[in-house]
């Protein structure tokens, strides 16, 4: 039997973590089992059902990498894939659940009556669970379709997962307790259930579900605030589950060969943006120089840096690499390279430039660059050093000064590695200019 799974997002005009990870988690358990993953939308709430409602969810899934098999845009044997183009499939089912008597109207809505038997569902995260379906004040029996004609979610929803022949169905645990109602559908319809598994859910730091208004909570925010799709990835896969051992940082070919339903637990998440921002940095950290140019020269080409050429690009971004957190931030960490023009903070220039002596100790260090040879990292480390040896002061002495100097700040990529960047004529102009201006 292939496996089959899906994601059934409803078009909100925002994709949340939650739906992110419920995406994630059906993906990788379709891509681990040899499976298909199939995108539905259930867009039966026509209120808010808008093409760019839509466009979010299939940016937000694209960017996470998780692609689909099936679904709107793609079509597919089971088709078509949007909920308000399926009206007549859940009219044939209906007719189905008329034969058998299962339905009744009620006022021009159609309600399921319910057998009021006690319902046992096995899940694949939760265990078995049985459900008492014996009382009508606590499970009156559902409406499956509204006086307007319109159909209601646990209906529709039912029918697509038979229609589309789905294996597994993984989603959040605030679809556990309507799991019963599914499966009395199921059995009126004489059908099979799924595979259930319900993943826990995903609270803010003061322990209330994560919503909107949390800073984070939507994939959108990732994909602005300068995350690695393959952090994001990692730090969704981690809310709820882990691989077991120790790790924490893991790439999508690492995920794809341990993740696993099993070890998803059932205590609900704690969302963390900054063990997210965390593993941002990780990623980026050991990504390949070429993954990274990728990822970031979006931000850069936004920013309008004019960086001439793309070799000189390439080796701007390469000493930025190991010091980014966020990719949004990669435009001002390199900006200064390109740009006599920069900015100077005024808080480093107070530190290092106004520091007495510093205009002095800047010249020593121009003259003793002018005259060297070779101008690479170890060359000026070795010349930087002795300079500092040669006027008795420590080397920070100079490295300070020398970094606002050619920067305008104190953070920033490695000294000797701007130094090669701008290479020999505009590190001794910049120099020349902050001495100028540094205190004698
Ligand atoms: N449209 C539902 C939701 O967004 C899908 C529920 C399910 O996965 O079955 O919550």
């Amino acid at each position: 039997m292939t496996v089959r799974t899906r994601f059934a997002p409803s078009p909100t005009g925002y994709l949340h973590v939650g739906g992110g990870r419920t995406a994630l988690f059906n993906w990788l358990y379709a891509r681990r089992h040899g499976g298909k993953f199939i995108l539905r939308i259930e867009d039966t709430d026509e209120k808010r059902n808008t093409e760019e409602a839509h466009q979010v969810i299939y940016d937000g899934l694209k960017w996470l990498g998780l692609d689909w098999d099936e679904g709107p845009d793609k079509g597919g044997e089971f088709g078509p894939y949007r909920q308000s183009e399926r009206s007549d499939i859940y009219a044939k089912y209906l007719a189905r659940l008329e034969l058998g008597g299962h339905v009744y109207e009620d006022g021009g809505a159609i309600r399921f009556r319910s057998p009021r038997k006690s319902v046992v569902v096995e899940d694949m995260v939760c265990g078995r669970i049985e459900f008492d379906m014996s009382n009508p004040a606590t499970h009156p029996d559902m409406t499956i379709r509204r006086p307007d004609g319109s159909w209601i979610f646990h209906f529709v929803n039912v029918v697509d997962d038979i229609e589309m022949k789905l294996t597994h169905v993984i989603r959040g645990e605030d679809h556990l307790s309507n799991t019963p109602k599914h499966v009395e559908l199921y059995n009126a319809l004489g059908e099979k259930p799924p595979v259930f598994g319900h993943i826990p859910l995903i609270l803010n730091h003061e322990g209330k579900k994560l919503s909107k208004r949390d800073g984070g909570s939507s994939i959108t925010y990732f994909m602005e605030h300068g995350y690695a799709p393959e952090a994001v990835v990692n730090y969704l896969c981690l809310l709820g589950w882990s691989p077991g051992d120790n790790r924490e940082k893991l790439t999508m070919e690492e995920l794809l060969a341990v993740f696993d339903i099993d070890k998803i637990n059932r205590r609900n998440a704690i969302f963390d943006l900054d063990k997210c921002f965390w593993l941002n940095g990780q990623h980026i950290l050991s990504m390949s120089f070429e993954r990274f140019v990728e990822l970031a020269k979006p931000f850069v080409e936004k920013a309008a840096i004019a960086y001439g050429t793309n070799e000189s690009l390439l080796a701007a971004l390469a000493i930025v690499k190991p010091k980014v957190k966020h990719l949004s931030d990669v435009p001002d960490w390199i900006g200064f390279l390109f740009t006599e023009d920069f900015s100077f903070d005024s808080e480093a220039v107070e530190k290092s430039l106004n520091k007495a002596g510093a205009a002095g100790r800047l010249q020593a260090l121009r003259t003793t660059l002018v005259n060297l040879s070779e101008w690479t990292h170890a060359s000026l480390e070795a010349a930087l050093k002795e300079t500092a040896t040669a006027l008795g002061v420590k080397t920070g002495e100079l490295v300070h000064p020398a970094r606002v100097a050619v920067s305008g700040r104190s953070v920033g990529p490695g000294l000797y590695e701007m130094f090669v960047v701008l290479g020999k004529d505009r590190t001794l102009a910049r120099f020349e200019r902050a001495s100028a201006k540094a205190a004698a």
